[in-house]
């Protein structure tokens, strides 16, 4: 029989729960701008529902393991709720409420009428074969059946899931539903509804929103991007292919760094090729954590939350930080690079991308049609732009900076959501 002694060290402080600190902070700040009282604060502060599950899968090898899976809608006053999953190791349930408390403010800041959530399973995608991935995705999928649905909340891509995740979801729900219900995930492929534009939305986004923060022609502007995954890579892409000169980029194994510019589109294919930066052959190797020092235009960290903190942001000599991650700056550090005079665009305004497109699937979802490219493109360019505009007339005429300034805004739609529909009963 073992016996539980007491540890003498405090529990460690999780990055999920360093993540929902961030997160309980600017929202604090937002609520003290506006002169919220305690009650609606506490409300925004805390989310309306959320789900732990456990989620058994059967292995290769006849084994089963148990993972442990998340859903948390942090707002439904505006409308479904709306967000990713997250398929990755270190995820918590504090990081998921942060997530989607993020998302709420995200949809009221860009306009869409859609209230925040977001969903996680703690596991390692890597390391699941192709079928353990799919079975483990169904399992966790009926496991928080009941939450969701297109008038209820719509799951998305997120870290480490992609548009057959999606599709597995899709089918999952429709199967139980007796019918096909394309509206009850976005991200999904083409052939099952999904929206043109969407694989590169959160880049594209990425790139309108730094282009229109650098205010000036963006030819020769150096970038460094952290984070070659699905939103990176792309956000790097295109950013070069306004001009820009992506000078470093970064992965979990390490980074490259081509001070005259990389050709995003040849290390784009070594890594489709090798699954790998490192090895780029016309590039040098860099420390990962070398990039965020780096004497830059533009830093885009485009990875993971709390990379950028009171740690390194004194070395930050980026003057734009263009957050592609959610999260992925400190308030800490946030007021280090304030100070230092650099300019952060928050992920909530411009990785908004992602969910801006999300939204136009599922409207075309919902009316059975789809659009052109080009017409998904321009609304979301409009919407992205408008909220840019809203962000920075905001930051100037309050004093604030741009974050503090995009979760005023956000904050205080879903506060006047709350107090016209009033409470119940
Ligand atoms: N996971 C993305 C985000 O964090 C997209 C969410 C969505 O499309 O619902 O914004």
């Amino acid at each position: 029989m073992s016996v539980m002694v007491p540890s003498k060290t405090p529990a460690r402080i999780t990055p999920g729960r360093q993540a929902l600190d961030s997160a309980l902070h600017q929202l604090g700040q937002a609520a003290e701008h506006l002169g919220l009282d305690d009650g609606l604060r506490t409300m925004l502060a805390t989310p309306r529902r959320s789900l732990t599950v456990s989620v058994p899968v059967r292995r290769e090898d006849g084994r089963m393991d148990v993972v442990q899976g998340f859903r948390v809608q942090h707002n439904v006053s505006r409308g479904p709720a709306k967000g990713g999953i997250r398929f990755h190791p270190g995820t918590d349930i504090h990081e998921v409420t942060a997530l989607a408390m993020w998302m709420t403010w995200k949809c009221a800041l860009v306009g869409i009428p859609y209230g925040g959530a977001k969903g996680g399973v703690a596991v390692d995608p890597a390391a699941l074969t192709t079928r353990e991935l799919e079975r483990l995705t169904r399992r966790y999928v009926n496991e928080i059946l009941p939450m969701i649905g297109p008038e209820k909340d719509i799951p998305a891509p997120d870290v480490g899931t992609d548009e057959q995740t999606m599709a597995w979801i899709m089918d999952t729900y429709s199967v139980n539903a007796g019918y096909a219900v394309p509206g009850v995930v976005t991200g999904k492929p083409m052939q099952l509804g999904g929206s043109l534009g969407r694989a590169g939305a959160t880049s594209r986004g990425v790139q309108i929103a730094a282009l229109s923060a650098l205010g000036h022609a963006p030819e020769g502007v150096t970038v460094a991007v952290q984070g070659f995954g699905k939103v990176g890579a792309l956000a790097a892409q295109y950013l070069a292919d306004a001009g820009c000169k992506v000078v470093a980029v970064s992965d979990v194994t390490g980074a490259v760094y081509a001070p005259g510019g990389l050709d995003v589109a040849a290390l784009r294919a070594h890594v489709a090729d090798t699954g790998r930066v490192l090895g780029y052959r016309d590039a040098d190797a860099l420390g990962h954590d070398e990039l965020f020092e780096l004497d830059v235009d533009i830093l885009v960290p485009a990875a993971l939350e709390g990379v950028i903190t009171e740690a390194n942001a004194p070395r930050v000599r980026a003057r734009l930080v263009v957050e592609g991650a959610n999260g992925p700056t400190t308030p800490e550090a946030d007021e280090i690079l304030a100070a230092n005079g650099t300019v952060v665009v928050p992920d909530i305004l411009a990785n908004a991308g992602g969910v801006i497109v999300s939204y136009l699937e599922w409207v075309q979802n919902m009316q059975a049609c789809s659009w052109s490219e080009g017409e998904v493109g321009r609304r979301l360019r409009d919407l992205m732009e408008s909220a840019y505009g809203e962000v920075k007339s905001t930051a100037a005429e309050r004093g604030l900076t741009l974050r503090q300034a995009a979760h005023v805004i956000g904050v205080s739609r879903v506060a006047e959501a709350h107090q016209m529909r009033g409470l119940y009963p």
